[in-house]
């Protein structure tokens, strides 16, 4: 067994398009571009955005393996890429976005990952259970 840390295959983008809204049920769309699914109401919703696909294909990603520096040049996510320096090759994931909400029940703010559709989540300070629609 080796002590040293596995080179990550995926790295996280920076970039993440506008929040987008299913014109159906008022639902929040996955956080993608092009034709996305509703999972509410399962509609298919398009949503464009040039600009986040723009920052998208000229973000500058670090190559976990060799600190090289590369330009992702891909303007959808997830990509894979490959590094020119030591042809490590790696995921580059969609942005998670993380929202804060507070317990109804003892106020206390909990940082979760932003998801469409209902989530049930539990407190992790006064346990109480509880849902959340985005
Ligand atoms: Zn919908
Ligand atoms: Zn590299
Ligand atoms: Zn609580």
């Amino acid at each position: 067994m080796s002590e040293d840390t596995p080179v990550p295959y995926q790295v996280e983008s920076r970039v993440s398009p506008p929040p987008a809204h299913c014109p159906n049920c008022d639902s929040l769309l996955p956080s993608d571009l092009g034709v996305l699914d509703c999972v509410v109401c399962t509609a298919q919703v398009k949503v464009e955005h040039s600009p986040t696909r723009e920052s998208w294909e000229e973000e500058k990603v670090t190559c976990p393996s060799c600190r090289h520096v590369l330009v992702a040049g891909i303007d959808s996510r997830p990509a894979d890429l490959r590094c020119a320096n030591c042809k490590h090759e790696f995921t580059l994931t969609p942005k998670i976005i993380k929202v804060e909400i507070n317990c109804p029940a003892c106020d206390r703010g909990l940082r979760i990952p932003q998801r469409p559709g209902e989530r049930k989540l539990r407190c992790p300070a006064c346990m109480e259970g509880f849902k959340v629609n985005f």
